[in-house]
């Protein structure tokens, strides 16, 4: 008797603790898109101004400024660029966190991406004393299918990175095929910097939200959360995501990605559907 009765409390008791838990949860989870929504919505309401501010700035220069002016001006755009990024370093985050980004494939020139990649540093880096090449496999040419705009925005960040982090040297974007299936390609991209690399007991934390590494960190300008988007980026993808670096010498971020060679899919032109 008292046995059974003492189960029955138990099972009710237990009910109880599952419901009030189940409770819980759902109202962390409310709160959680509350503030992932909020976050969002934020994002938008404050690149509008900053648009605006960054583009007046512009056109500021275009009116005769005396010298003077044109140093304030100058402090104006930087600080309204950095700020730009910030933002746009949060919203990508915000939107990736709430599940809102998603991959597009579509057919690409997989070589052309990478030169656009290295034409656009090449400028930027013209008064500095590094170089930036790009080397590729054979196997890498001809037409691929896959995000090219989630593979620029990762090498845009790397190669930032890299830029960033670089006194002087170079700049080495590499991808070669590391396994071909019948419908995937495997592709494993390389950017290696002669920079003032990471620490090795700091190395596991780069992709982490927020977290900045390096000692003279200060003095680079950052969120923490572009290796974290990147990494992000590459994974939705099906890839994945390394870095191996040492300390004065320079680092090496490795990522590798399946695409699908645009030659091997079926012509549309054979389809039921055309
Ligand atoms: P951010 O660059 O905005 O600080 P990231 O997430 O891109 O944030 O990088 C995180 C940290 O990892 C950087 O602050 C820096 O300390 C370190 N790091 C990233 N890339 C490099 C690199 N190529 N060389 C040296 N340190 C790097």
């Amino acid at each position: 008797q008292v046995g059974s009765m003492g189960i029955h409390y138990d099972l009710t008791e237990r009910k109880q603790l599952e419901e009030e838990l189940a409770t819980a949860k759902h109202i962390a989870e409310e709160a959680r898109q509350a503030e992932k929504q909020f976050l969002a919505n934020m994002s938008h309401e404050i690149r509008t101004p900053l648009n605006a501010i960054i583009g007046m700035s512009h056109l500021l220069f275009d009116t005769q400024p005396s010298r003077q002016q044109r140093e304030y001006i100058d402090i104006l755009k930087t600080s309204a660029d950095f700020l730009h990024s910030l933002i746009s370093d949060l919203l990508d985050m915000t939107k990736i966190e709430a599940g809102r980004v998603e991959v597009h494939p579509r057919v690409f020139d997989l070589s052309g991406l990478l030169r656009a990649t290295q034409k656009v540093f090449e400028m930027k880096l013209e008064q500095r004393p590094i170089t930036i090449d790009v080397m590729l496999d054979a196997r890498v040419t001809g037409d691929f299918v896959g995000d090219d705009v989630m593979l620029n925005q990762i090498l845009l960040n790397l190669v930032g990175n890299a830029e960033k982090f670089t006194e002087e040297g170079s700049i080495e974007i590499t991808a070669r095929v590391r396994k071909e299936e019948e419908n995937t390609c495997w592709i494993e991209f390389a950017v290696a910097d002669t920079g003032i690399g990471i620490p090795a007991e700091k190395l596991g934390l780069v992709f982490q939200k927020f977290k900045q590494v390096n000692p003279q960190g200060h003095k680079h300008k950052g969120t923490g959360l572009g290796l974290a988007i990147t990494k992000e980026l590459v994974e939705l993808q099906g890839g994945t995501i390394s870095v191996k670096s040492r300390s004065g010498q320079g680092s090496t971020f490795t990522f590798t990605l399946p695409y699908a060679r645009a030659n091997t899919l079926p012509d549309p032109k054979n389809s039921p559907e055309y």
